[in-house]
């Protein structure tokens, strides 16, 4: 590595809440510490989102750090579930009142990164060609942030703009008056429906899969339930880390065979106004037992039903090809009701497939679609996208893309057999987006501080995931994946959205409390699992 490279003695890559918090503890231990950030601002997700709708689907009080109390306390959110301008602004406010910017590199995209195993470091390589030495790299790249633009024919002589809702040009985009075609309906698809279709525009929406959507009956925050939540953080915190979904609802620890007909609907309808991802959690084998899970199903497809008028359209909207909850659940704001607007149009493309992008249009085997806007609401490459974007090379010259050629092995999702020093904040392998993801990020940074912070004191340099335990991993993994639905469903939990993925289960599903005691346990067991050096 020429003499010109940036030292430091962690390279953080990110600057979302996971790299913001990872600068924070790494820095606060003493360690010397730079980040990386291909965006212009702090907010990764919530900087890159800021398409129309956008919003969190935990309740904000909850989809917050929980490492500052005094943030807890002057941090007020106006509303159960935050809009991205204002979680955008809350990303920045802990990066203010914590001094982060100074230590982070903006429009800084990283591009390579390889370890020199004689001097012990990572070789860090911008697309600019700048060059950063470091003796850890922690990879805080994102789950959802490689955006999946898919390869339509014709996409290319589209003469109108194209906006990925996860790249979303700041500013206002002006809309009114326009045609908009929007292809997607995952969670970025139905917020970016429910409110352009508010617009005058003449929205048609193309849908390859229905997907389950429940309502998120959102409302503006009052000063009470903040002053409640405040009062009782410490407690609410060590619910949300000894729960499974780092969320606090109630899981009615119930199975579904064991309540009446009209005990499940009672149910069922509770969650269904009260809102948000409970629904999920409406019996205790919602996700593990295809009967219970059809009654929720069963459900959800009734209530779309009732609100749709034209039955075609409702029918089209019905989900079929997977368990409830097994994709990602979305979380509407009137998303179905929608359909109702004269503005809107569903295109159903199982009956009739997208046959090319034209100038002006969108074409199906059934008819041509006038169109002056594109938006693609068509997801990401999740959980191993961004990393594997970046040419990684560990031992040996070895890349990460070949020893995941077929599927990410990891170990705790922290760290990957043969990539020394390299750690990766809410991994493949790990709870991540299964769960609240600012918990998780939590959870990753203070486990890989402790493990510095103990390297340190007993003069190592080096900490590497062993293979045999990075295999029995990610068996373990499978095996939890194996005893719920989640499988069943084509993903992006699996990758079945990004054509030639290796169709693998990416996340730990044994949930963030059980993960994060096997994490204590690895670490109480002097790093069982890891050979330190
Ligand atoms: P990110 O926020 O993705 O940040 C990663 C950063 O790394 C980005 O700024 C990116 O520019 C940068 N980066 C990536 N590659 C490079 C590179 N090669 N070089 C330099 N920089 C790079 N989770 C929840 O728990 N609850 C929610 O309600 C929720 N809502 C979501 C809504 C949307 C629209 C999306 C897309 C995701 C949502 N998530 C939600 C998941 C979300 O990813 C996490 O909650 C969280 O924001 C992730 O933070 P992060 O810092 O790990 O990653």
């Amino acid at each position: 590595m020429p003499e010109n490279a940036t030292r430091s003695d962690v390279l953080v890559v990110g600057a979302g809440f996971a790299g913001l918090y990872a600068i924070y503890k790494l820095r606060k231990d003493g360690h010397n510490v730079l980040a990386l950030e291909a965006g212009d601002g702090v907010g990764g997700v919530w900087y890159w989102n800021c398409y129309p709708g956008a919003r969190c689907d935990i309740e904000s009080l909850q989809y917050s750090y929980t490492f500052d109390p005094e943030l807890v306390k002057e941090w007020d959110w106006t509303e159960r579930y935050a809009q991205q301008p204002e979680i955008l602004s809350y990303a920045r406010h802990v990066a203010r009142r914590h001094d982060l910017e100074r230590h982070i590199r903006f429009n800084t995209r990283v591009s390579s990164a390889r370890f020199d195993a004689g001097a012990n470091e990572w070789h860090v390589v911008t697309v600019q060609d700048e060059l950063f030495a470091c003796r850890y790299l922690v990879m805080a790249t994102g789950c959802l942030s490689e955006g999946q633009v898919p390869d339509l024919p014709g996409l290319h002589d589209f003469k109108g703009p194209i906006y990925h809702t996860g790249a979303w040009p700041r500013g206002k985009v002006d809309l009114n008056g326009k045609r908009v075609a929007i292809i997607g309906t995952g969670s970025s698809g139905i917020q970016t429906i429910s409110t352009v279709a508010k617009e005058d525009v003449q929205l048609t929406v193309f849908q390859r899969t229905p997907n389950f959507s429940v309502p998120m009956r959102n409302r503006p925050m009052t000063q009470d339930v903040l002053s409640d939540w405040r009062a009782k953080h410490q407690a609410h915190v060590r619910d949300l880390y000894a729960s499974k979904s780092g969320q606090l609802f109630d899981i009615n620890a119930v199975p579904a065979a064991e309540m009446t007909a009209e005990q499940r609907k009672a149910a069922l309808e509770e969650r269904w106004a009260f809102g948000g991802p409970s629904f999920t959690r409406t019996f205790t084998d919602l996700l593990t037992d295809e009967t219970a899970n059809s009654y929720a199903a069963d459900f959800a497809r009734d209530k779309i039903r009732e609100i749709v008028k034209d039955p075609q359209t409702a029918a089209d909207l019905c989900p079929t090809d997977h368990p409830l909850g097994t994709k990602r659940i979305c979380v509407d704001l009137e998303y179905f009701q929608t359909y109702n607007r004269p503005n809107v149009k569903l295109v159903n493309l199982r009956r009739e497939p997208l046959e090319r992008i034209a100038e002006n249009a969108v074409v199906t085997t059934a008819g041509s679609y006038p169109a002056d806007v594109l938006i693609l609401a068509t997801g990401y490459d999740a959980v191993t996208g961004a990393l594997l974007k970046i040419d990684i090379r560990g031992l040996g010259g070895d890349s990460l893309h070949d020893a995941w050629q077929e599927g990410p092995r990891t170990y705790l999702g922290l760290m990957s057999a043969g990539f020394p020093n390299l750690f990766m904040i809410t991994g493949p392998g790990s709870p991540s987006i299964a769960v609240n993801v600012i918990l998780a990020i939590e959870q990753h940074v203070d486990w890989v501080a402790r493990c510095l912070r103990d390297l340190k004191a007993c003069g190592a340099t080096r900490i590497e995931a062993e293979k045999t335990a990075q295999d029995k991993w990610v068996e373990a993994v499978r095996e939890e994946a194996d005893k719920t639905l989640f499988p069943k469903a084509n993903s992006f939990y699996v990758g079945a959205n990004i054509p030639g993925k290796p169709r693998v289960f990416l996340l730990y599903l044994g949930g963030l409390a059980a993960y994060g005691e096997i994490c204590t346990r690895v670490r109480d067991n002097g790093y069982r699992g890891f050979v330190i050096e």
